[in-house]
């Protein structure tokens, strides 16, 4: 089971499953978002009952646009239900049971995992006998109209007594990483959200308290959690360069800095332009853990996207010497997970502690294998050196004198320090400070 328990809502087209949805979120505290440029809305939300939190999720987003309940659509609902840890399985009172109604929830029952049945469009709830056909399935139904706000509350009820015996019903409250996805217009964020959004495996529910400008999703795939901020702001801007100053641009620049770690988009089957490197100096900036992913891999020739455009995107975005990158394509879908494990992995090694003594030892030898020198040629010699902190990397030089290191030296020192360390994806800083 999830830290959240996670209910979804179960029936054939036609039953008044978003009815329901919107019904249930409408009593509770909840965040009813249709994200901006999604190809569809999220069918899952965060939902609180009686101080008790749960994901609630509408299997009718599986349908898109068509009612139909194809083969595809039919285990998708499975697959939900699968992972679902309370069932509620939506019939229309109004009619007689379906068959492949019927096989649906028989099959489902097959799983057993609790279900709530419930008869829908019951506008008089104390006359209503069920069709039936009904009662081949032995059900304890609850009837109820959704529309109407009949019979809701009993519902409510069911649930809340689930969730009060679920052991596992208390959020989890750990630290979930913040992910932003940066990069110019028309590059393929939104697609790549989308992506992952409507991934199967993932569960996604969009954070109570998140603006238009930037929505918070909370993303759970596997064990890993996530919070995947979605910069509808920066997104809209038609060009950065004239908007650089924006309101929309300058929040981008404090989401940032309130991100662990950034996913740069840029665009491979285009040539990098001034907006991108506008966006990757404001990157810089943030002092944020970075990943580049090139989208539109798709249509590139094989081959191409990751070996030799490697080389030339580091030519580029010289700053970002450190960030990986990896090619992706928001519309096969290749790659865009592994980026999300990229992320995890970079994350994780933040938290591991590097050891002054053996970071000491590292930095005279690479300043033995190469002699570095200052900006007015002087030989760069510190007479010690402290890690200042890890989150950012910041290592202060003790020097003699406030020295500049030449431009192409530093480079040379992160550059290395980044490989011996294992540091791919995160920044380093240096200073130098005069200490006698
Ligand atoms: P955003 O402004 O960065 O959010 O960009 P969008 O996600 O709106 O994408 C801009 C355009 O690029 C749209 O027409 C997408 O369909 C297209 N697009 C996005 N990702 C890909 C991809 O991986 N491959 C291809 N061929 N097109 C893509």
């Amino acid at each position: 089971m999830s830290a959240i328990p996670l209910i979804t809502i179960v029936g054939v087209p036609n039953t008044g499953k978003s009815t329901l949805f919107n019904r249930i979120l409408g009593k509770r505290k909840a965040l009813v978002h249709s994200l901006p440029g999604m190809t569809r809305d999220i069918f899952r939300q965060k939902v609180e009952i009686n101080d008790q939190w749960f994901d609630l999720q509408d299997s009718g987003g599986f349908f898109l646009d068509k009612e139909i309940l194809t083969v595809e659509i039919n285990k998708k609902i499975f697959n939900a239900a699968e992972k679902s840890d309370l069932i509620i399985f939506l019939f229309d009172g109004k009619r007689e049971l379906l068959g492949y109604e019927k096989d649906m929830y028989l099959q489902i029952k097959k799983l057993h995992k609790p279900i709530i049945p419930v008869l829908n469009k019951i506008d008089n709830l104390d006359q209503f006998i069920p069709p039936l056909t009904y009662f081949e399935l032995k059900a304890d139904y609850i009837y109820v109209s959704a529309e109407h706000n009949l019979g809701v509350e009993v519902l409510l009820d069911r649930i809340t007594s689930f969730l009060e015996n679920s052991e596992q019903a208390a959020p989890d409250l750990t630290y979930a990483p913040r992910i932003s996805i940066m990069g110019k217009p028309n590059v393929g964020k939104s697609s790549m959200i989308n992506k992952i959004v409507n991934d199967e495996l993932v569960i996604v529910s969009p954070l109570p308290g998140t603006t238009r400008d930037s929505v918070d999703l909370e993303v759970r795939r596997n064990r890993q959690r996530f919070i995947l901020v979605d910069n509808a702001g920066i997104r809209k801007l038609q060009k950065v360069k004239e908007d650089t100053e924006s309101a929309a641009v300058i929040r981008a620049e404090k989401e940032m800095r309130q991100s662990d770690i950034i996913i740069f988009v840029i665009d491979i089957s285009k040539r990098i332009d001034q907006n991108d490197l506008l966006i990757a100096q404001k990157i810089i900036k943030a002092a944020k853990p970075v990943i580049i992913a090139g989208n539109k891999a798709d249509l590139l020739e094989a081959d191409t996207a990751s070996n030799k455009f490697f080389g030339r995107i580091h030519e580029r975005f010289n700053d970002l010497y450190f960030a990986p990158f990896v090619a992706v394509s928001a519309k096969t879908g290749k790659n865009i997970f592994q980026t999300l494990d990229l992320a995890e992995s970079i994350l994780a090694k933040l938290d591991k502690k590097i050891k002054l003594s053996s970071f000491n030892e590292l930095v005279k030898r690479l300043l033995r294998e190469k002699k570095l020198t200052t900006a007015d040629h002087r030989i760069f010699s510190p007479k010690y050196i402290s890690i200042e902190s890890q989150r950012p990397f910041f290592i202060k030089f003790h020097c003699k004198s406030n020295l500049k290191l030449k431009t192409a030296d530093e480079m040379f020192l992160k550059k290395r320090l980044t490989q011996e360390l294992q540091l791919e994806g995160i920044p380093i800083f240096f200073k130098v400070s005069a200490s006698r």
